[in-house]
């Protein structure tokens, strides 16, 4: 019943760009159908465990690998779950896994350096043909009542579907007849070479040419002290489809209060960059050795997902299904105390080396502040994570609110911070002067959620954090300033009345204050009201907006701000030009105007009336 399929059009789009590219390291296929191979049989284990009805035949859960250098092959067969012909039809004809589709994407867009691409994202079984001339699937369900198919193809256009013979065992046989320049992978010591690399964190035996290969060990379960640096890298390489050593990895186990193993790694560099989406969890569900789930959502909270590794808990029932994961209790607490410890971990990383914690804080910075907007119970210790910049750094330089706290004058109570785009943008803010001018510390946020970050952190080494443009700052006096002429009480108390008077209902406040050293005016942030930042995103939603009353404080020392309190006796038409002018100033530089014009329009009047004379 010799049946032709073709591919869909995306993996006829694949094959093309992994048969054509030049390739540093195809041996990843090798990786790739072994892991594909072990997935198998851990699938299989865990149906066995929980009683379903299992096609067994005899063999045992092993994977064997046959290299034969006459005829130019290389077999990886295994006797796991198997696949169906409609299986077979959807998983080696289509493609379902998100990631290789974001590969495509990607590779849309780049140009060239596609052998990296490869490594990197591992395209999973189609990456066989980088080394293939011919590749033949001979596979049989688990499920009892499932026919034996055959699956041909040589990655081209698409493939055979043949009933495969009555005696095929359980499992899968991958045979690939190799390309002449690919005749070094039917080497028995070339593949057992690249085997042995990460047999050992293969969770079942390998049979090479018939002979047993490694010794299963799960690296999680052993002992911190039996374990070398290299072989946590090739177990991550293994387990996370990566060519790079991972940037920091964390062993750690526990008896009590729940019986706990886990290896967490955290990659090189973030899986979210370069225009790729979310990416799904990635740290593995274990019971005793026994995989439970290779991508569980409700393991490790969701800013963690930029990690990759297992936790394994003998405390957890084997048959657990998704929708008891949905809500365990027990799953709970193994979030927390994982969580816990790698935040405890980071904290080690940055006391330890602060370039190491700095490159990390580069590419993940973002899941940081994901964990103090979404983890309550986690917020303290990831406010202490947090680094930024300063009016006491240089460019470019960062620092943390520890060292902050530790620089902070006697007479200084809370942690200041300001909001921005830029370093640029906020080093020209008014609103700096007054804290400048006490010699206190401001710690500039420049990343758009920053605002929600620093909201929901509020406090961090038990200091408030207040950002300066609020209105309630509460400063100490001013110290040691020589006397600089200025309005006294009653003047102004008549100038702000006035202001407050003729703005009926458009400030929550109008004075003047010690705040403002260089500019005339500057404006506030009121009490009660929304930032501009949260303004522009509720605005951006199409949600409806509140309406704010900022406060305007004047400079009691500017020369402009002493004429315009005499004016208004002289020519109150043109005070009043003045005054609207120094208002909408000061609103422009505070991202609080509504309405450009509006400053526009009055510097016209102004200069009108002022050159009419
Ligand atoms: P991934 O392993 O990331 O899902 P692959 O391209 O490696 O992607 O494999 C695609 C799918 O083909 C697998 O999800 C699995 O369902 C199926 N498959 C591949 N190899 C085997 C195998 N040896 N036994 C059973 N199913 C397999
Ligand atoms: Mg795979």
């Amino acid at each position: 019943m010799a049946n032709t399929h073709q591919f869909q059009t995306e993996v006829r789009q694949l094959l093309d760009i992994v048969i054509h590219a030049f390739y540093s390291d195809r041996e990843v296929f090798v990786r790739e159908l072994v892991s594909n191979a072990s997935d198998a049989l851990e699938k299989l284990r865990l149906k066995q465990l929980t009683n379903a009805a299992v096609y067994e035949g005899e063999r045992e859960l092993r994977i064997s690998i046959t290299t034969d250098e006459e005829a130019k092959t290389l077999t990886i067969a295994d006797a796991g779950i198997g696949m169906t012909q409609d299986e077979v039809v959807e998983y080696l004809g289509t493609i379902a896994h998100s990631g290789t589709k974001k590969f495509l994407e990607m590779m849309k867009e780049s140009k060239g350096g596609t052998q990296d691409l490869i490594g990197q994202f591992g395209v999973g079984f189609y990456s066989v043909f980088m080394a293939a001339d011919e590749v033949e699937v001979t596979t049989r369900s688990w499920q009892p009542d499932a026919a034996p198919v055959k699956w041909v193809s040589d990655g081209k256009e698409g493939y055979t579907l043949t009933e495969a013979a009555a005696d095929t065992p359980r499992g899968t046989s991958i045979l690939i007849r190799l390309k002449e320049d690919a005749a070094d992978f039917a080497r028995a010591e070339h593949v057992r070479h690249i085997i042995s690399k990460y047999s050992n964190f293969v969770g079942f035996p390998i049979d090479f040419n018939g002979e047993h290969l490694n010794t299963v060990q799960a690296i999680w379960m052993k002992n911190k002290k039996d374990v070398k640096p290299e072989e946590y890298e090739e177990f991550y390489k293994f387990t996370a489809h990566s060519e790079t050593a991972p940037m920091s990895y964390m062993h750690f186990s526990a008896d009590a209060p729940i019986v706990l193993n886990s290896v967490l790694f955290v990659p090189e560099e973030n899986p979210e960059i370069m225009g790729f989406g979310r990416c799904e969890p990635r740290v593995a569900l274990y019971c005793h050795k026994v995989l439970i789930d290779s991508k569980p959502e409700n393991l490790l909270p969701e800013w963690l997902r930029f990690l990759t590794g297992v936790v394994d808990s003998e405390d957890l029932p084997l048959n657990i299904s998704r929708e008891m994961l949905q809500d365990n209790s027990l799953l709970r607490r193994i979030s927390g105390i994982i969580t816990k410890r790698f935040i405890k971990h980071l904290e080690g990383i940055a006391k330890d080396s602060n370039d190491k914690y700095e490159s990390f804080w580069q590419q993940y910075s973002r899941y940081i502040k994901e964990g103090i907007v979404t983890s309550w119970e986690h917020k303290d210790a990831l406010g202490k994570l947090l680094r930024f910049e300063s009016t006491f750094t240089e460019a470019g330089k960062l620092t943390s609110f520890a060292d902050y706290v530790s620089r902070m004058k006697e007479n200084q109570k809370d942690i200041y911070v300001l909001f921005g785009s830029s370093r640029a943008q906020l080093e020209h803010s008014p609103y700096l002067d007054a804290l400048t001018a006490r010699g206190f510390e401001v710690a500039f946020f420049t990343d758009g959620g920053d605002q929600f970050v620093i909201d929901s952190l509020m406090k961090v080494e038990d200091k408030e954090i207040k950002a300066i443009d609020r209105a309630n700052l509460d400063l100490p006096p001013l110290e040691g300033q020589p006397d600089k002429p200025g309005l006294d009480e009653n003047q102004a108390k008549s100038l702000t009345d006035w202001i407050a008077e003729t703005h009926k209902d458009t400030f929550s406040k109008v004075t003047t204050s010690d705040r403002v050293t260089s500019a005339p005016a500057i404006a506030l942030q009121g009490e009660n009201d929304i930032s501009p930042e949260i303004k522009a995103y509720l605005k951006a939603m199409g949600q409806p907006v509140p309406e704010v009353h900022p406060e305007i404080a004047f400079n009691p020392h500017s020369p402009i701000v002493q004429r315009l309190a005499q004016l208004r006796s002289e020519n109150e038409e043109l005070a009043g030009l003045l005054a609207d002018q120094l208002i909408n100033t000061a609103l422009l530089r505070a991202g609080m105007l509504e309405d450009p014009a509006k400053l526009a329009d009055n510097s016209q009047a102004l200069l009108e009336e002022l050159l009419a004379k």
